[in-house]
């Protein structure tokens, strides 16, 4: 094909945003024809918006399959950020987590995550993607790594790497590829316990790879990237939000050159009424033991609370509905 065309269609695709062919009037007709014929869009479609007081909008988005996954626009002063699924469902089973409560369905396509970007672009103008929506990114690498590619392109939508910020349970071989990449992508880590006895408990994944190891492949990413790690900490009342956790998990994150912490409050979820959120004291004397003890910490609030917040809820309330149909 001659790159004028080329260039045309990604013109098309990504500064005009068409979701269909037709839309295309830069090509000649029978070249739409031939396009739709050999290369037809995805059948992604919006399914449903679910809008919070504070702005965030959960959006619903179907697949060909009758499959569905969740993405999530959040505004905020200077930055609009998208929040992304790899998978529908989980297999990792963490706790706390809606997503991983009932199993991995199977996993995206780069067209189907690609799809959710441009699904959310019509909406407004994404300056961040943060993958953090349901599914585990290390688990469907080579097709999260090429939609993220792509929307990094200079020729597509021409996303800055380091707004583009991926987040692991801890899926250890990720690490060195992601590394390879020689990408500036930002990475966040989901650790949520300081050692390997309640880690093991709220998250299986750390059955397999456990906290020494995790830690050594995030000090060789450091290493090997110069970049950032950032450690997220989702603290649940009770669980593990003791000073004595807050003072292990110093410890542990200092081990990793170039860390951060975010601290996370609990969202609860329908599926474990036994974990709750704690109170804003609670989360204040955790921060303050990190950063007495040197660690660059961030209190993190979570966004769109009145409108089935947590990973994954939405999904499993329209599968509930459509199930009772
Ligand atoms: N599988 C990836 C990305 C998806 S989860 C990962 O584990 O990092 C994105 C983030 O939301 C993770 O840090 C996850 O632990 C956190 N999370 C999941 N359920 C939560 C809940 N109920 N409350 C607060 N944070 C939660």
């Amino acid at each position: 094909m001659r790159t004028f065309r080329a260039d045309q269609i990604l013109h098309s695709l990504y500064r005009d945003w068409i979701d269909d062919w037709d839309m295309a009037t830069t090509l000649p007709k029978d070249f739409r024809e031939r396009l739709k014929e050999e290369i037809p869009f995805t059948s992604a479609k919006l399914l449903d918006v679910a809008r919070s007081d504070d702005g965030t909008e959960k959006l619903l988005v179907g697949f060909a399959d009758g499959e569905a996954v969740e993405t999530v626009l959040i505004p905020a002063t200077g930055r609009f950020t998208q929040c992304i699924s790899t998978q529908v469902g989980c297999a990792m089973g963490c706790a706390f987590c809606a997503s991983g409560s009932q199993g991995v369905v199977r996993s995206l396509s780069a067209d189907e995550i690609v799809a959710q970007y441009m699904l959310g672009r019509k909406r407004g103008e994404i300056t961040n993607i943060v993958v953090m929506g349901m599914g585990e990114p290390f688990a469907n690498y080579d097709e999260t790594m090429r939609a993220l590619k792509l929307i990094n392109a200079g020729k597509g939508p021409n996303l800055g790497a380091r707004h583009i910020t991926l987040s692991t349970c801890g899926v250890v071989p990720g690490f060195a590829k992601l590394a390879a990449e020689g990408i500036q992508f930002e990475l966040s880590v989901s650790l949520h316990a300081p050692n390997d006895a309640l880690r093991s408990e709220l998250m299986p994944v750390n059955r397999r790879w456990p906290i020494d190891e995790l830690l050594h492949a995030c000090a060789e990413y450091t290493k090997a990237t110069k970049r950032i790690i950032t450690f997220e900490y989702t603290v649940i009342r009770g669980v593990n939000d003791s000073r004595a956790c807050a003072e292990e998990l110093a410890a542990q994150v200092r081990r990793v050159p170039m860390a951060k912490v975010n601290l996370i409050p609990l969202s609860p979820v329908s599926h474990r009424q036994d974990f709750k959120t704690p109170d804003e004291k609670t989360m204040l004397m955790f921060l303050d033991v990190l950063m007495k003890k040197g660690v660059q910490t961030m209190l993190r609030r979570s966004r769109g609370k009145d409108k089935d917040a947590a990973c994954g809820q939405l999904r499993i309330r329209r599968m509930k509905e459509r199930r009772s149909i």
